[in-house]
């Protein structure tokens, strides 16, 4: 065994149990309030929300007093297994030909007057499916948001696999940032990181590592080149881990070699921004509040037109999910919301610079889950 094997299954430590059986119950409290008797759940994260099912296929008809999972063959087995380790008591049809069948007779069982849909999920071609072909008889609603605004707020298992994601990202940036010193190109810099996350147990990333050096840096979202990293340059760092099934979020901006006065402006303003946009995280407040304590610090330095994107989103399953973080969102704070905090400066001729951590929020504030050192030196 090398010494580099020392960290494998940081992400897989015992992580404590998540709340998945009363997911369904709590969806149908919803449903008065969506005008809707039922849901067909499509978005298949939703899916795996509400059941604990990971497959790449499948759908889930939530009734008054019925749920019916329906898959195909592939994951015949997962299925059963998932839903029964998650206490997750719903009927599970497996078909490769006709998984409409299953749906039709269970909504033929309970005749609900209608049935709502994921209007954010389904495409127009497949509202027509459902409408003219599976459910002719049934009055279809579009609905949006009602598992999403379930999974707003995280239970302590979700939050711990947050914390978990969180823990391997950090310990991979630990373990790569001196290679910024020896030339390598972003991409090559990118890998190693990418590498780590997996090496530490994680199943993959929560989205495309962006590596921004120098100039590149001064795009947001810039994609990893053929750059090589260099003295002189702000390097962004922006990437997260999965485990579980739930994502990581944090960016750091590293300073390889000394820092001209502006770079080191840049680093002082937006750390400080950062800081007060988290010291801004508390129950209650809306969500726009943060981000205006992030915007603030960095339009007294001068520098609001430079701040080109809102200060953060929601974290979990997904790497973008509700709430907003931003000027025009209308969400407010609640204990177990999981959001990032993430200003930002871009100057073409001096680079970028963007702290970015995940915090859950609490009774008291907010507790930081990515814990990475905000020095900016190699
Ligand atoms: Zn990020
Ligand atoms: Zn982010």
């Amino acid at each position: 065994m090398s010494s580099s094997n020392s960290g494998v299954g940081l992400a897989t430590m015992e992580l404590p149990a998540m709340d998945v059986s009363g997911r369904v119950a709590r969806l149908r409290d919803r449903f008065v309030g969506a005008d809707v008797d039922g849901l067909l759940v499509t978005k298949l994260v939703n899916v795996r929300y509400l059941t604990g099912f990971t497959g790449s296929a499948g759908l889930l008809l939530v009734l008054a007093d019925d749920v019916v999972l329906v898959t195909d063959g592939r994951y015949r087995d997962q299925s059963a297994e998932q839903l029964a380790a998650a206490g997750v008591s719903a009927r599970i049809e497996v078909s490769n030909t006709d998984q409409r069948q299953f749906l039709v007779a269970a909504v033929r069982a309970c005749a609900p007057d209608t049935l709502g849909l994921e209007a954010d999920d389904v495409t127009w071609g497949r509202q027509r499916d459902f409408a003219t072909a599976w459910f002719p008889d049934l009055d279809l609603v579009p609905t949006s948001g009602l598992v999403e605004g379930l999974r707003l707020v995280k239970d302590a298992g979700e939050v711990a696999r947050i914390e978990a994601a969180a823990a391997v990202a950090d310990a991979a940036l630990a373990r790569v940032r001196p290679r910024l010193t020896d030339g390598l190109t972003e991409r090559e810099f990118g890998l190693e990181l990418d590498t780590e996350i997996r090496r530490l147990g994680a199943t993959g990333n929560s989205f495309e590592t962006i590596v921004g050096s120098g100039p590149n840096g001064a795009k947001p979202h810039h994609r990893p080149s053929e750059r090589r990293i260099a003295q002189g340059d702000l390097v962004v760092i922006d990437f997260g881990a999965v485990v579980d099934g739930y994502c990581s979020d944090m960016t750091r901006t590293v300073m390889v070699g000394e820092p001209s006065s502006t770079q080191q402006r840049m680093l002082d303003v937006v750390t400080a921004a950062q800081q007060a946009g988290v010291d801004a995280v508390q129950v209650g407040a809306p969500t726009s509040a943060v981000d205006l304590a992030c915007r603030q610090v960095i339009e007294e330095a001068g520098w609001g037109e430079a701040f080109l994107h809102a200060t953060g989103h929601g974290v979990g399953l997904e790497i973008h999910e509700a709430p907003r973080v931003a000027a025009t969102a209308d969400a407010t704070l609640a204990p177990g919301l999981v959001v990032t905090v993430e200003p930002g400066v871009y100057l073409p001729d001096h680079g970028g610079v963007r702290v970015e951590d995940t915090v859950v929020v609490t009774a008291s504030g907010c507790r930081t889950l990515t814990l990475t050192p905000k020095t900016t030196a190699v």
